[in-house]
């Protein structure tokens, strides 16, 4: 629930700065690796918006895969863990570089 009110207080905060009134769209970078529920985001989203300037918005959600780079194959392979061997050689511990983001890519307002 505290990520979601985040989400909302930076929304709001954005489109008060561009001086709007509603905001229409919420678009979020979620990490696969971040331990976020989708399905519970969007219900404590859809409880949270109410009397928020997002009350009509609609939340986009971009999933984002995770990713290592194995340093015995040299290379970046898909992690599914954030302590994860590598799939490839299945020794070498992969160094997770993307997959644990939580960001607001951005926001649509009028
Ligand atoms: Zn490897």
């Amino acid at each position: 629930m505290s990520i979601v009110s985040g989400i909302l207080r930076i929304a709001e905060d954005e489109a008060r700065a561009a001086e709007a009134r509603v905001i229409n769209s919420i678009e979020l970078e979620i990490g696969q690796l971040a331990g976020i529920e989708i399905e519970s985001l969007n219900f404590c989203f859809d409880v949270a918006r109410r009397d928020t300037m997002a009350a009509e918005a609609a939340l986009v959600i971009h999933d984002i895969p995770g990713l290592g780079f194995c340093p015995t194959c040299a290379k970046n392979v898909p992690v599914e863990f954030h302590l994860a061997v590598c799939g490839e050689c299945d020794e070498a511990l992969v160094d997770v570089f993307q997959g644990r983001e939580l960001r607001v890519k951005s926001i649509n307002v009028d």
